[in-house]
C-alpha cells in the first residue's frame, strides 16, 4: 500500500527519466508527454540551461524571506516579465501555483477597489464552464461542477456567464456577431448585479481544462475589454495555462485587442522545473494599494529566489529557442492533422484550438452534437489507451463537467514535425482501438 492519496484511478509506473519531449519509467517504456504534463512542461524537460541556472541559484541560497531580504533573482524575473506584458502591466507578485495567483489576483482587485473608494465592489464575475482553481476562493470563480458541487456550501458563490461555445449552440464563430452574442452577456449580467457591486471579470483567453482548448469566436475578447472599461469592471486574464507561449505568443490575450489589467500566470513559467506563480498588475492598481500600508496578502515562498531563477531561465529559454513561434507554426500542423483524424474518425465531433493548446471532442452525432453516453466514460478510457502505447494526453468531462468527453493534445512547445507524426500515429491507433471497443 501506498502512503500517498490523490485519485481514485488506479496507479501509474513510477518515473525514471524526463528529457526533452520523452519520459521514461522504471521498466524503461518511453512515453512521448503529448499533455506537457498538465500543460506545465512548455520548453520540455531537463532543458540543460534552466538546471545549470537552477544549480548556480543553489549555490547562492534557496530561501530568502520576502520580508528580510530583496533577491536579485526574483527583481530579475519580476522585470523580465514586466518587458513581455502589454501597457503599464509592470507590478509582479509572485507565488507557487496557478490557485494561489487566482486567490492574489481576486484580493488585490478588491483592495484596489477599497483604496480607491469603490468598495461597494466585490462580485467578480466568471464563466461556465471554466477552471480557476482549486482553493475555496479560486472555486468559487470555477464554473464546473464536478469539483465545485461538494464545496459549494463553504463557498461564496459567484455570478457566472455562459462560456462562447459557438459550436454547441450551432453559431459561426468567425462572425462578430457571434463573439458579440457571447459578450454581451457579461453586459446583461453586470447590469442584473448592479455594476456598482462588479469588481472584476476572470476569463481564460483560450479555455484550458474544462472547456477543452475554446478558442473565443471572433469580436468576442474586443468586446468584453469594452463593457469592462465601461463599468469599471477589471479584467483578470487567467493566463495559467495559456501563458509563457503555449497559444503561439507570449500571453494568449496577445492575440486579441484586449488588454487586461492583471494577468495570473503559473503552469509554463516554472514549467515543472519550480512550483511558480505570478500575478502582474496594471500600475494604476497597485499604487493606491502601497500608499495605504501595502497588499494585506502574501504566501511564505512567493518570490522564493530557486524558484524565480528557474523561472528567468524558462523564460529566457522560450525566447531564446523562438518556442512562441515554434508553438504557433506546430500547433497549426498538429491542428490540420486533428481534422484529418476527424475525417477518419467519426467518433471526432469537433476540433479546437490554438497554438500547441489543441483539444478534439467525441460525439456520438456530429449533426446533433449529442455526446458519448456518460457511462462509456470515453474521455478517461482513451487516456488509458493512448498511455497503453507510450503517448500521454490530457481528458476532462465537458459540457456541464457530467457529460461530453474533450481530449488535450498539448506538447511541449519545443515538438517538431517528426513528434507531431508520432502523436498523430498513437491517437490514430487509440481511435481504432477506441471505436472497436465501444462497439463491440
Ligand atoms: N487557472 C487555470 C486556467 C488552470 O488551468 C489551472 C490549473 O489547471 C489553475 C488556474 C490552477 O492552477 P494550480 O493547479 O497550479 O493551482
Amino acid at each position: 500500500m501506498s502512503n500517498l492519496f490523490y485519485q481514485a484511478q488506479g496507479r501509474r509506473p513510477v518515473l525514471e527519466q524526463a528529457r526533452g519531449v520523452y519520459m521514461w519509467d522504471k521498466d524503461g517504456k518511453r512515453y512521448l508527454d503529448g499533455s506537457s504534463g498538465a500543460m506545465v512542461c512548455n520548453i520540455g524537460h531537463s532543458n540543460p540551461e534552466v538546471l545549470t541556472a537552477m544549480r548556480r541559484q543553489m549555490e547562492k541560497s534557496t530561501f530568502g524571506y520576502r520580508l528580510h531580504f530583496e533577491t536579485e533573482a526574483s527583481e530579475r524575473l519580476a522585470q523580465k516579465l514586466a518587458g513581455l506584458m502589454p501597457g503599464d502591466l509592470n507590478r509582479v507578485f509572485f507565488v507557487s501555483g496557478g490557485s494561489e495567483a487566482v486567490e492574489s489576483a481576486t484580493k488585490l482587485a478588491r483592495q484596489y477597489a477599497l483604496a480607491s473608494e469603490q468598495g461597494s465592489r466585490w462580485k467578480v464575475i466568471s464563466r461556465a464552464p471554466s477552471y480557476h482553481g482549486c482553493t475555496l476562493g479560486a472555486l468559487a470563480l470555477t464554473g464546473y461542477t464536478p469539483l465545485t458541487a461538494p464545496f459549494a456550501p463553504m463557498m461564496q458563490d459567484m455570478p457566472k456567464i455562459p462560456a462562447p461555445r459557438a459550436y454547441l449552440d450551432g453559431l459561426d464563430a468567425d462572425d462578430p456577431a457571434t463573439g458579440h452574442y457571447y459578450a454581451d452577456m457579461l453586459e446583461a449580467k453586470i447590469l442584473a448585479e448592479g455594476p456598482e457591486s462588479v469588481l472584476a471579470f476572470i476569463v481564460e483567453p483560450v479555455g484550458g481544462a474544462s472547456t477543452g482548448a475554446l478558442v473565443p469566436p471572433n469580436g468576442y475578447m474586443e468586446r468584453i475589454r469594452e463593457i469592462c472599461t465601461r463599468y469599471g469592471v477589471l479584467l483578470i486574464m487567467d493566463e495559467v495555462m495559456t501563458g509563457a507561449g503555449r497559444t503561439g505568443s507570449f500571453l494568449g490575450s496577445d492575440h486579441w485587442q484586449a488588454q487586461p489589467d492583471i494577468v495570473v500566470m503559473s503552469k509554463g513559467l516554472g514549467a515543472g522545473y519550480m512550483p511558480l506563480g505570478a500575478v502582474i498588475a496594471d500600475e494604476r492598481l497597485v499604487v493606491p494599494i502601497l500608499a495605504q500600508g501595502g497588499f494585506a496578502h502574501g504566501f511564505t515562498y512567493a518570490g522564493n529566489p530557486l524558484a524565480c531563477a528557474a523561472g528567468l531561465a524558462v523564460v529566457n529559454t522560450l525566447e531564446m529557442n523562438g518556442l512562441c513561434d515554434n508553438a504557433a507554426k506546430m500547433g497549426e500542423t498538429l491542428l490540420a492533422r486533428l481534422n484529418g483524424l476527424m475525417q477518419k474518425h467519426e467518433l471526432i465531433g469537433d476540433v479546437r484550438g490554438k497554438g500547441l493548446l489543441t483539444a478534439f471532442e467525441f460525439m456520438a452525432d456530429r449533426d446533433s452534437k449529442a455526446p458519448l453516453p456518460a457511462r462509456l466514460n470515453a474521455h478517461q478510457r482513451f487516456v488509458d489507451l493512448a498511455y497503453a502505447k507510450g503517448l500521454i494526453i490530457y481528458s476532462r468531462r465537458t459540457r456541464d463537467g457530467t457529460e461530453g468527453d474533450h481530449i488535450l493534445v498539448c506538447p511541449p512547445l519545443i515538438v517538431n514535425a517528426e513528434h507531431i507524426d508520432e502523436i498523430i500515429e498513437g491517437l490514430d491507433a487509440s481511435l481504432v482501438q477506441f471505436s472497436q471497443d465501444i462497439h463491440s
